[in-house]
C-alpha cells in the first residue's frame, strides 16, 4: 500500500491542478446557454480519462452526453462500475460566493467552486485512484467500467434508456458511487441503506362552486374540513401510520443496526438546533437517527384549498386537495403502498363528497447487504484512505439510479461519501476538504485491490 500512497502523494499537485481545470468549466446543465460549456466538460473529462488509462467513448444523448471508459485487464476478477456527473447546479445567487463560482479557490485546505464536491471533486478522486492502481501495478486489479453522465442535475433523462440498451456494456458486479458524504471530518461512511419514495395528491370535491359560509355552512360537507380528517385519520399523535398494512413489509431494524447508529456522534441538541424546531418529533419507540434513515414516514408536501389571502373571507370552498409523500423502506413497494393509502382515503371518505387519488412519481428503497465481499472491500479500503474505519449510515434520501442499476444490471450500488455533510453543495460555496480528494484516490485504488482479490 506504501507504494500506492507515495505515488498518489508525488502527484499530488498535479491532480489537484486538474480538477481546478475541470471546474473551470461551467458546466450547468440546465442552463441551454451553457450548452457548449457542458460538452466541452464532457470531453475534457473523456481526455482526463483516457490519460488515466481507461478506453473512452463519448456517445451523445437526446440531452447532453455520457462520457464512458473502461479498462477490462483482470480476466476471473469481479468488475466495477464507477458511476458519477460532471454536470453542477446553477451558481446563483453569484453574489454569495466568496470567490468566484468557476474560479477555484484554495481557503483553508478547501477548495472552493461549483462542483468542487457534487460532483467533479468526488468522481475526479476516483479516476486518479483508478490511474494510480494501474500505474504502481501495471494493470488493474480489477475489470473497471466508468460512468460519467452530465444530466444528474436534471433528473438523468437520458440515462435510464442508455443503462437499459447497454446492459452488455455495463454488466457488472458492484457500482461504486461517491455522490454522497462522510459522516464528519475523518469519519468516512459506507450508506448502506437509502429510502425509496411513493408521492400521492388527493384531490376532495364538493359543491360546484364556493359558497357563503354562513348560508351554507353546516348544510353542505366542507371539502377542507374533510381533506383535513382525512389526513388527520393517517397518522397518530404517536408519529405511526395509521394506514392498515403499512408497515407489513417494512424490515424491522437489526439489534446491531440499532447498537451502531446509537453509537454515532449524533448530537440531537445540536439538531435540533439547526433545524430550528422547538422539539424533535417522530415515530415513537425509535431515535432521531433511526426515524431519519430507517424508519418509513408521511409528510403533507403542501395544501390549496380556500380563501388563503390577506384578511378574512368567510367562504365555504368548493374544493381542496393535497400533495403528501412518503418515505419508504426495504421491503416496502412504492406501488403497493400507493393502493393501499389510496383505498383508506377512499374507505375513510364520507359520501358527502367525491375524493380523488392520483399517483405521481415513486422509487423504491434500496439497502445493500453489509456482509458482501465488495462492502468488506470498501471498508477497507476506507481505512487504508482515510486512518479510520468507516461508519454504516442510511439514508432518507433517494438516489433514483442506483434502483436503476439494480433491476437493469442485478448490480447493488456501494455509496461511499469522499465529501461532508457541509459542503455546500446546491449552494453558494461549494467546497471540497483537499485532503479527502487525495484520500479518495488512495481509497479507490485500495478498493480495487482489495475487491481483486475477494475482499476477505
Ligand atoms: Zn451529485
Amino acid at each position: 500500500m506504501s507504494k500506492l500512497q507515495a505515488y498518489i502523494d508525488e502527484r499530488k499537485e498535479l491532480n489537484l491542478q486538474e480538477l481546478v481545470e475541470l471546474l473551470k468549466i461551467p458546466s450547468v446543465s440546465t442552463d441551454p446557454a451553457l450548452a457548449g460549456d457542458v460538452s466541452n466538460c464532457a470531453r475534457r473529462m473523456g481526455e482526463l480519462m483516457t490519460e488515466a488509462g481507461l478506453e473512452t467513448e463519448i456517445f451523445e444523448t437526446k440531452g447532453h452526453p455520457i462520457v464512458y471508459g473502461e479498462r477490462l485487464e483482470a480476466p476471473g476478477a469481479p468488475t466495477v462500475l464507477v458511476y458519477g456527473h460532471y454536470d453542477v447546479q446553477p451558481s446563483d445567487p453569484d453574489d454569495q460566493w466568496d470567490s468566484p463560482p468557476f474560479e477555484p479557490t484554495e481557503k483553508d485546505g478547501y477548495l472552493y467552486a461549483r462542483g468542487a464536491t457534487d460532483d467533479k471533486g468526488q468522481f475526479y478522486a476516483l479516476i486518479k485512484g483508478i490511474q494510480a492502481s494501474r500505474e504502481v501495478n501495471g494493470k488493474l486489479p480489477c475489470n473497471v467500467k466508468v460512468l460519467c453522465e452530465g444530466e444528474e442535475e436534471v433528473g438523468s433523462p437520458n440515462l435510464d434508456p442508455f443503462i437499459r440498451k447497454e446492459l452488455d456494456r455495463l454488466s457488472c458486479d458492484i457500482v461504486f458511487i461517491s455522490d454522497c458524504s462522510q459522516f464528519g471530518i475523518d469519519m468516512p461512511a459506507i450508506t448502506y441503506g437509502l429510502k425509496g419514495l411513493c408521492y400521492l395528491e388527493v384531490f376532495v370535491k364538493g359543491p360546484s362552486t364556493d359558497l357563503h359560509s354562513g348560508t351554507f355552512g353546516g348544510s353542505v360537507a366542507n371539502p377542507a374540513n374533510v381533506l383535513t380528517c382525512l389526513m388527520a385519520a393517517c397518522q397518530g399523535p404517536d408519529g405511526k401510520i395509521a394506514i392498515p398494512g403499512f408497515y407489513d413489509d417494512v424490515r424491522p431494524l437489526e439489534d446491531w443496526e440499532r447498537a451502531m447508529m446509537a453509537e454515532l456522534p449524533f448530537d440531537e441538541e445540536e439538531f435540533r438546533k439547526s433545524v430550528g424546531a422547538v422539539k424533535v418529533f417522530g415515530e415513537a419507540g425509535y431515535t432521531t437517527l433511526e426515524r431519519k434513515g430507517a424508519r418509513p414516514t408521511l409528510d403533507i408536501n403542501g395544501m390549496i384549498s380556500g380563501f388563503t389571502g390577506e384578511g378574512a373571507k368567510t367562504v365555504l370552498p368548493a374544493t381542496a386537495s393535497c400533495k403528501f409523500s412518503m418515505r419508504l423502506v426495504p421491503d416496502q413497494d412504492p406501488d403497493k403502498i400507493a393502493t393501499l393509502v389510496s383505498d383508506f382515503l377512499n374507505e375513510m371518505a364520507p359520501d358527502t363528497v367525491e375524493v380523488e387519488v392520483r399517483p405521481h412519481h415513486g422509487a423504491s428503497p434500496v439497502i445493500v447487504s453489509r456482509d458482501g465481499t465488495a462492502v468488506k472491500a470498501a471498508e477497507k479500503a476506507l481505512e487504508t484512505g482515510f486512518g479510520n474505519r468507516p461508519v454504516f449510515v442510511r439514508e432518507g434520501g433517494s438516489i433514483p439510479v442506483v434502483n436503476t442499476f439494480q433491476e437493469a444490471l442485478g448490480a447493488e450500488s456501494l455509496l461511499v461519501g469522499l465529501g461532508l455533510p457541509d459542503d455546500n453543495l446546491h449552494a453558494p460555496n461549494e467546497h471540497f476538504r483537499i485532503v479527502d480528494f487525495h484520500r479518495g484516490a488512495v481509497t479507490m485504488a485500495a478498493f480495487l485491490e482489495e475487491y481483486g482479490k475477494g475482499g476477505d
